[in-house]
């Protein structure tokens, strides 16, 4: 706790050659006669007839009495107000790496009731990448519109950390006593991710350690300009596009310095986007705020691929937005509060626009259970959002007529038109689908896109790929490549599986995998439409597409695979049971142990797989299986089995290296069913020491718990 307290004593130091206190303030002046005090007072707290509660100095305070005003002091010194609500709060300069983790750490458990901490990302040398989630009762889940500020994605630019710190500390400190922050937070789920790239703030660079710009590593129209031969390449951008792509956000804000610009996608390319109204009036109502001005990136920054605005628009429909803040890099220290309180305000507007536009719950008909994995599409713009994992959308839409067309996996296409929205608000409009076993596996969402020539994708984009063939096509480019993630698995069956259908008659190899990062298999080549056999690829079942284009610009129009109406057994996840005698019941195998191995299969197919046993086998040299035999029973579809009452029993042995990872192959046997699947079972427990000793007991490192582990790229941390 030493570092906090000097961080007290040096705000003392910094403060106290300060000329004036800011005070929070009533102030009865009615609204009309609000333009004379607009450029004295700081902020606006809340605005109506009678009053304004807004920030002031000491200065204007005392000019407000003279003049005659009615004046309340709220709060008299809002800095001590705010050192005192959010502990280690002291503004006005740059703050460290260990700070922030320290801070942010202290403002969760100071404020639970609105606020969960968790990481995303760990950086190449073990840096934690957190995200502040703010909202009431942060633990559950909740329909509300996702909305998302980031900072420091370059190093260098740490500015951006600055902003979302003051962000964080507005809405925790004025929580419940403010009423449009009690509202928003309420009624939003805010997130805060205050530095990407924690190892560029330390070591003052653009990138991270490993030399990569990561705002050129995202995989959506990417093109070798990070420095990496891969889109992806990067731990801090695998662990955003996990967290992104599972949490889908109605908007999101990146902060960069070295210009003043606020601006919307495309950055590799100048084609308009289809969402181009909303994202110019959104950066315009920015700029009038914070006097930047407002343009598309490609047009008025310069062209560039693989940014982060381009990946959550293109790939996960979100208005995708960036800041330039300040030219200085980084601007001067007595620079940061008025550059903060800028972007602070005009974020609170798109707090409150980000709820705007239409949302609801996509639904199945028969059995009334939400569609988690449902396309939803307004017209206009024609542009795509996807359903959470509750079957809720949300989607900023300007006021007008639209209709949103709701495709899903299984179900017919639902069409529902004569939607008005209105100004300054929201409709609900839920979707009911019926179902539709007959409708092929599709493309469901654009996982990764290498484009190395935007003029040869010209107009075309990622979406004209997703869905069934509609002679739309997405244009890969010159030896680019697009991998799809699809809307169910494709189960191999009898000859063809799926087909790849284009506009054009060129050439383009088809490879899949289980996994969207690979690694993938060949599976076919072929000119125009390609039909593909997943047997020729050696696996059973396959649940991203990858296509690279053969020197051409492949046109790709759709994959439709054919739905079979047969089981698919997946392996969902795996428990230890290493009580003792054999094990020390820490639910690992560790070097020595003899323990149980129950394993949770998923069935994707479409139909029951009936009296499934498993036989376990393996090559390695440290594990040894004394009961290789297990049962499943039936596994009905989309439901998990587990072989609890019939388990495996594994032994490693007394030598097994640390950290060792043990191939086991498990062959499952049915009435209906013969396939084999691998798993991968750890030996031991990788343990990362906590990389900030705060000296307290228990740890107030409540960030790092078990929520952070079902992110796949997390450590498990010894101190939780
Ligand atoms: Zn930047």
């Amino acid at each position: 706790m030493s570092r906090l307290l000097i961080s007290f004593l040096c705000a003392g130091i910094l403060f106290a050659g300060e000329p004036s206190r800011e005070m929070k303030v009533q102030v009865y002046c009615p609204r009309n006669q609000l333009g004379a005090l607009a450029g004295q007072v700081l902020e606006f707290y809340e605005v109506n007839d009678e009053y304004f509660i807004g920030a002031v100095n000491e200065n204007t305070y005392q000019k407000l009495i003279n003049d005659g005003y009615r004046v309340e002091v709220l709060i008299p010194d809002m800095h001590a107000e705010a050192v005192k609500q959010c502990p280690g709060n002291d503004f006005g300069r740059y703050h460290s790496y260990q700070e922030i983790m320290d801070t942010f750490a202290l403002i969760a458990t100071t404020n639970p009731n609105i606020c969960h901490l968790d990481t995303i990302a760990v950086s190449p040398t073990g840096k934690y990448v957190i995200a502040l989630k703010i909202t009431q009762n942060p633990i559950q889940e909740n329909h509300r519109p996702r909305l998302e500020w980031d900072g420091t994605t370059h190093g260098n630019e740490n500015i951006g950390t600055e902003i979302c710190w003051y962000i964080v500390r507005q809405l925790t400190g004025n929580y419940g006593t403010d009423p449009l922050i009690t509202y928003l937070v309420n009624t939003r789920e805010i997130w805060i991710i205050p530095c990407v790239n924690p190892e560029g703030l330390i070591n003052r660079t653009r990138t991270n350690s490993n030399g990569i710009d990561l705002n050129r590593d995202y995989g959506y129209a990417w093109n070798q300009e990070s420095g990496a031969n891969v889109p992806w390449s990067q731990p801090e951008i695998r662990g955003l596009r996990n967290f992104f792509t599972h949490h889908p956000f109605v908007m999101t804000m990146t902060y960069h310095s070295g210009a003043t610009a606020v601006m919307w996608p495309w950055s590799y390319s100048r084609i308009a986007t289809y969402d181009s109204i909303a994202h110019s009036q959104w950066c315009q109502q920015y700029g009038s705020i914070t006097g930047y001005p407002a343009y598309q990136i490609s047009r008025g920054l310069y062209e560039c691929q693989g940014t982060s605005t381009d990946f959550y628009y293109g790939a996960e429909g979100a208005l995708g937005f960036a800041a330039e803040v300040a030219s200085g890099q980084p601007p001067p220290q007595n620079q940061i509060d008025t550059i903060c309180r800028a972007n602070w305000t005009a974020s609170k507007q798109w707090m409150i626009s980000g709820g705007y536009g239409i949302r609801g719950c996509v639904i199945d008909s028969v059995t009334g259970m939400p569609v988690k994995r449902a396309i939803v599409i307004s017209e206009p713009t024609g542009w795509m959002v996807y359903t959470d994992t509750c079957g809720w959308f949300f989607k900023y839409l300007p006021p007008g007529s639209y209709t949103l067309k709701v495709f899903a996996d299984g179900y017919e296409t639902k069409t529902i038109s004569g939607i008005a929205i209105p100004n300054d608000t929201f409709v609900v409009v839920n979707a009911i689908l019926n179902p539709d076993t007959t409708a092929p596996i599709t493309g469901y969402k654009i996982t990764t896109w290498i484009c190395t020539d935007p003029t040869q994708a010209g107009n075309t984009m990622g979406l004209f790929a997703l869905g069934r063939r509609d002679s739309r096509a997405m244009t890969l480019t010159s030896r680019g490549s697009v991998v799809l993630e699809l809307s169910a698995p494709i189960i191999n069956g009898p000859g063809t599986d799926f087909t790849v259908y284009s506009t054009t008659n060129k050439p383009c190899s088809v490879y899949v995998s289980t996994d969207w990062n690979g690694p993938w298999s060949f599976c076919a080549y072929g000119s125009g439409n390609i039909a593909c056999d997943i047997a020729g690829a050696g696996i059973n079942i396959v649940n991203y597409v990858r296509l690279n284009d053969a020197g051409q610009s492949y046109d790709l129009d759709a994959i439709e695979g054919v739905v079979l109406n047969a089981p698919a057994l997946v392996y969902q996840s795996h428990t230890i049971l290493d009580s003792p005698p054999g094990g020390n019941g820490d639910g690992k195998i560790d070097p020595g142990e003899t323990a149980g191995l129950v394993v949770n299969l998923r069935n994707a197919g479409r139909i029951t797989a009936t009296n499934i046993s498993g036989i376990l086998r393996t090559q390695d040299l440290y594990i040894s299986i004394p009961d290789s035999i297990g049962y499943f029973g039936d596994i009905m579809p989309d439901s998990v089995k587990t072989n609890i009452s019939d388990r495996f029993t594994l032994v490693a042995a007394q030598g097994t290296p640390r950290e060792h990872n043990a191939l086991i192959r498990l062959y499952l046997i049915g009435s209906n069913y013969n396939d084999s699947i691998q798993l991968i079972v750890p030996v031991g427990e990788l343990r990362v020491t906590d990389p900030i000793p705060d000296n307290s007991e228990p740890s107030i490192y409540y960030a790092y718990d078990e929520v952070d582990t079902s992110y796949p790229e997390h450590p498990t941390f010894e101190w939780v």
